[in-house]
């Protein structure tokens, strides 16, 4: 059979978890996919509108949710359960009717915190491989954590690990602001590695000289494959075709006049605030930092979902309107790529993060919980973009600490250093996803292989 012939054949699924930073690794990765020839079928729980959406030639099909059906769901135990057995049902309905229409399905790509679905793939006959969207740092601890080398919650202050700068306590993933350490989360987070054994491919959305050591080490341990920064790649590798957004949101955008807004300030004149699609921030947080905000004097870009809104100060919009503009949701990438953006106070989720290394914009870190402590740690002390934020006694930000971090990133003595950091880790993104660089190298390989089985 001719290798074309057969690259057209060759037909696979893809398994997001449905959350917006879950969702945008491996849409853009499966659009990277079809791009090299094979077909992807995306499957995840959500609105039936968004599966007409633009994502290149990647087909979305989506669940029905049930859970109303089957009554509350109260514990992580019972969402993961019903999520499961729906996700197993549509999966074996596709297979059977994609093998009868002769375009059989060969491959599982699943979310690494869904570990089951390797199972479902082996019961389906499939091969699988195990996508993770968290840096490769942020998997090697979970990973000690798995085989019992550490600890988290961690009683010592400083852990050291391989390929790792040390660690305090403070920098290892932690939980929600006031809440406590589930064990239930903790087995989340380490059951990634529970069979990672048995899969036969490991993907990390992140790129080698961004975490050479850390990778090397993982390498030792188990055959992981880096293969991002996956962000639209109008802004990398300018490989896809009129590729500038991610493609499936979760959240709608409010404003029309935002790209008329940034064009009308000057380069690098803008503080883009963005907590991404789950992070809540208490009360007395928001209002923290709305006055930080304003005492800094820069114009800003604030997003505040729908569901955040009530919490902003009364007068704030009003009698901030000439320096600010607050939107509930807005296209990050082209907001992070704008050249009036000259900041990012982030929550460091790893999508997030990514976004900004491979735009080259400095960060204010100000991380909430999980892995985001770590991507604030790297993003302080290792690829030195940018501060992280201090917590008060009581947790909080306060609105001196965040006009000072707006001010050290933005004019601060080391404020140079951040932009040329930044720039370096933009054109080391970019390589590795051009052709022939160390990521677009291994989803070659991938798809090479997958072809072959
Ligand atoms: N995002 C967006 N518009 C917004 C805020 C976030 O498009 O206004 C996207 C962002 O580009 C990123 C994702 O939502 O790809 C959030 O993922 P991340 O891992 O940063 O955070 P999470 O939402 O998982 O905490």
């Amino acid at each position: 059979m001719e290798s074309h012939q057969r690259a057209a054949e060759t037909h696979i699924i893809a398994l997001p978890f449905p959350a917006q930073g879950h969702i945008n690794p491996m849409l853009q990765f499966s659009k990277l996919l079809t791009s090299k020839g094979l077909k992807v079928t995306l499957v995840t729980i959500i609105d039936n509108e968004l599966t007409k959406a633009k994502h290149g030639s990647v087909i979305v099909d989506s669940i029905s949710d049930n859970s109303e059906e089957n009554g509350t769901i109260s514990t992580m135990e019972e969402y993961w359960k019903n999520f499961s057995s729906l996700i197993e049902r549509k999966l074996s309905e596709i297979v059977e009717k994609q093998g009868k229409s002769g375009r059989p399905i060969s491959c599982l790509v699943y979310d690494s915190i869904m570990p089951w679905a390797l199972d479902i793939a082996r019961r389906l006959g499939l091969a699988a491989a195990s996508f993770f969207t968290q840096s490769c740092a942020v998997s090697a601890i979970y990973y000690h954590v798995y085989e019992g080398r550490l600890n988290i919650p961690s009683e010592q202050t400083h852990v050291s690990l391989d390929g790792m700068p040390p660690l305090q306590s403070y920098d290892l993933p932690s939980p929600a602001c006031g809440s406590e350490y589930s064990p239930a989360l903790i087995s989340l987070m380490t059951s990634q590695f529970s069979n990672i054994r048995e899969v036969d491919w490991i993907l990390v959305n992140t790129f080698n000289k961004l975490e050479a050591e850390v990778m090397n080490w993982m390498a030792s341990q188990c055959p992981v494959k880096l293969i991002g920064p996956l962000i639209p790649s109008t802004y990398t590798s300018k490989r896809l075709e009129d590729d500038n957004d991610y493609g499936l949101s979760l959240f709608k955008s409010n404003n029309n006049s935002l790209k008329q807004w940034l064009d009308s300030k000057e380069a690098c004149s803008v503080v883009y605030v963005a907590f991404g699609s789950i992070a809540s921030l208490e009360e007395k947080q928001m209002e923290e930092l709305a006055c930080g905000l304003e005492k800094s004097n820069y114009h800003f870009l604030w997003v505040v979902r729908e569901s955040e809104q009530k919490k902003l100060p009364d007068t704030f919009v009003n009698e901030t309107s000439e320096k600010g503009l607050i939107v509930t949701w807005c296209p990050q990438t082209e907001v992070l790529a704008h050249n009036s953006v000259g900041s990012f106070m982030t929550h460091c989720g790893w999508n997030s993060t990514l976004e900004a290394l491979s735009l080259g914009v400095p960060m204010v870190a100000m991380p909430q919980w999980a892995d985001q402590v770590t991507n604030a740690k790297y993003i302080a002390d290792v690829w030195t973009v940018g501060v992280r934020v201090k917590v008060n006694e009581e947790g909080i930000v306060t609105k001196e600490e965040t006009e000072m971090c707006i001010r050290e990133v933005m004019e601060g003595e080391n404020a140079n250093e951040f932009r040329r950091n930044s720039e370096k880790w933009k054109t080391l993104a970019q390589e590795a996803v051009s052709e022939g660089g160390s990521s677009d190298k291994n989803v070659e390989k991938f798809a090479a292989e997958l072809k072959c089985i």
